[in-house]
């Protein structure tokens, strides 16, 4: 059901836009060729702002920038402890500016800015947070040699770092990604979707006043193809940190191994399966799986998009999640009563259509939904299909919209194996009050993360990344830090040695 949209009272102001430039060594500037190119707000189709357009020539500029910082500046030779009270300072900024953050990823996005307020935004704080307190407990190891040999290891910042972010979560990703690389000591570039460069552009601003020097942290919006390219085959980053799609992931990949060998790490597609046992508390398990594939609308690649249910549970699972659906409202993302806004932009609104109508051209079902919705903006109705066979296109591709495939299985191990019949491995979940399935179950998937009675739950210190081609290297947790850091081990004889 569409919310009757603009309600001013219910408004939040839309924030002017404030940058709209490219952030290179601590500056606003235009982009060397002078072009720009439009945001649209999905809400509506209009256009936001007119952005700079990062290019070859602006990357590299930003990468000499960040490559003196990393070579002569401050910011990797300081202590730990120093760099930890600088990103802190930053995250309170970034607390302080929550609202402006949440509505620039509302009107770039389509993001409830509901959930912009409650959790993207808070969540972003606390990474900085996170790494920030993590940033002088780098340890190295002191190595027992077999011979008379004193060694130990440093860790050592791995230098300048790119990255690369998609337009499901800007704040977020943009905090996953930079807060781990500046407690690391690392200097950076990243470029943000060209779909959502608003936020990460007041990020830029807000990383000056909590006195990040300049050059550690460039901001160069721009598009894929040409920016993001430049990225990832320039030679003189030692590392891009990437998350986006499997087929641009592979183009990451080629373009470090044909340049110089960077070190990549690749956060990809997926396809998750959530996994429902006759056991269940059929309500909860309603409620995890329309959130599993309806929170951001779909637009998460840990979406719960296969949702299989025992056989015992079935129909009544069926009646059940058709009724939620049929009364989930979809509207503007700042009005409040909105449980899903906007698709984020024109083309992956087509794309999700199409995808419709290639599960009913294949012969799957339409439970609910699978029409575009609204007067205007990219707004598609909480779609679930059944009579999904697994090897129809809507059950193997990422869709990245509100498209549910609901399946029904009749043992534990038969769902095991469809669950796995899937060239991605990012996340799983599984719904039962039988701790013996839960946990045979949660070893058998191939998967990076499993929700076990619950999705989505996000923490700061719980690491998040893929198996197979939903890539490699872990986000978040303790262990995002090492993809920003490298071991050099340090040897030296030892003479008279008492022990
Ligand atoms: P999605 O399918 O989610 O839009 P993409 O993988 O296309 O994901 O985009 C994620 C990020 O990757 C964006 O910042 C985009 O500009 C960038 N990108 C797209 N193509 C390339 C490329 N050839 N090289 C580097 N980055 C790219």
């Amino acid at each position: 059901k569409m919310s009757n949209g603009s309600n001013s009272e219910n408004h939040v102001k839309v924030p002017k836009i404030k940058f709209t430039k490219l952030f290179i060594n601590g500056e606003f500037v235009d982009a060397v060729s002078g072009k720009t190119f439009e945001t649209i707000d999905p809400g509506t189709g209009e256009v936001i702002a007119r952005i700079a357009e990062g290019d070859t020539e602006d990357v590299d500029l930003a990468v000499k920038a960040a490559r003196e910082a990393f070579d002569h500046g401050k910011w990797p030779r300081m202590s730990g402890f120093e760099r930890g009270k600088i990103i802190m300072k930053f995250a309170d900024l970034i607390e302080e500016n929550a609202e402006e953050l949440a509505a620039l990823d509302s009107i770039d996005a389509g993001k409830l800015y509901t959930s912009g307020t409650a959790f993207d935004l808070p969540f972003t704080a606390d990474t900085f947070r996170y790494y920030a307190g993590a940033s002088d407990k780098i340890h190295g190891e002191t190595l027992k040699m077999s011979r008379a040999l004193q060694a130990y290891t440093l860790r050592e910042p791995i230098g300048v770092v790119g990255h690369i972010i998609p337009w499901n979560f800007p704040s977020l990703m943009f905090s996953m990604k930079v807060a781990p690389a500046l407690a690391a000591g690392c200097t950076m570039l990243l470029k943000p979707a060209e779909q959502t460069p608003l936020s990460a552009l007041f990020f830029a601003h807000l990383s000056k006043l909590a006195g990040i020097p300049d050059g550690v942290l460039n901001v160069i919006p721009g598009f894929g193809p040409t920016a993001g390219a430049a990225i990832c085959s320039h030679m003189d980053i030692d590392k891009v940190s990437f998350t986006g799609s499997t087929e641009v992931g592979r183009l990451v990949m080629q373009a470090a191994a044909t340049s110089n060998l960077k070190s990549i790490s690749l956060e990809l597609g997926g396809k998750s399966p959530l996994i429902i046992f006759n056991d269940a508390d059929i309500d909860m398990a309603v409620d995890l799986a329309l959130f599993g594939i309806l929170f951001n609308k779909g637009e998460i690649c840990v979406a719960g998009s296969r949702v299989y249910v025992q056989e015992g549970i079935y129909d009544e699972f069926v009646k059940k999640a058709a009724e939620k659906a049929r009364t989930w409202v979809v509207g503007d993302p700042f009005d409040p009563r909105s449980q899903q806004g906007p698709q984020a932009f024109k083309k992956q609104f087509e794309k999700i259509l199409s995808y419709i109508e290639h599960g009913k051209r294949e012969g799957a079902t339409l439970l609910t939904g699978g029409n575009p919705c609204g007067e205007r903006g990219y707004y598609i109705e909480p779609t679930i299909f059944i009579d999904v066979k697994e090897d129809m296109k809507i059950a193997r591709e990422e869709i990245f919209g509100p498209v549910m495939s609901l399946m029904k299985f009749k043992t534990m191990d038969e769902a095991i194996q469809r669950a796995n019949s899937t060239k991605y491995g990012l996340a799983a979940g599984i719904v039962t009050r039988d701790l013996n399935v839960a946990n045979t179950v949660s070893r058998s998937i191939r998967a990076g993360v499993i929700w076990i009675n619950c999705y989505m739950a996000f923490d700061k210190d719980c690491p998040y990344g893929g198996y197979k081609m939903s890539g490699f290297g872990r986000d978040f947790g303790l262990h995002s830090l090492e993809k920003y850091l490298q071991v050099k081990s340090v040897v030296t004889p030892i003479y008279n040695s008492p022990w």
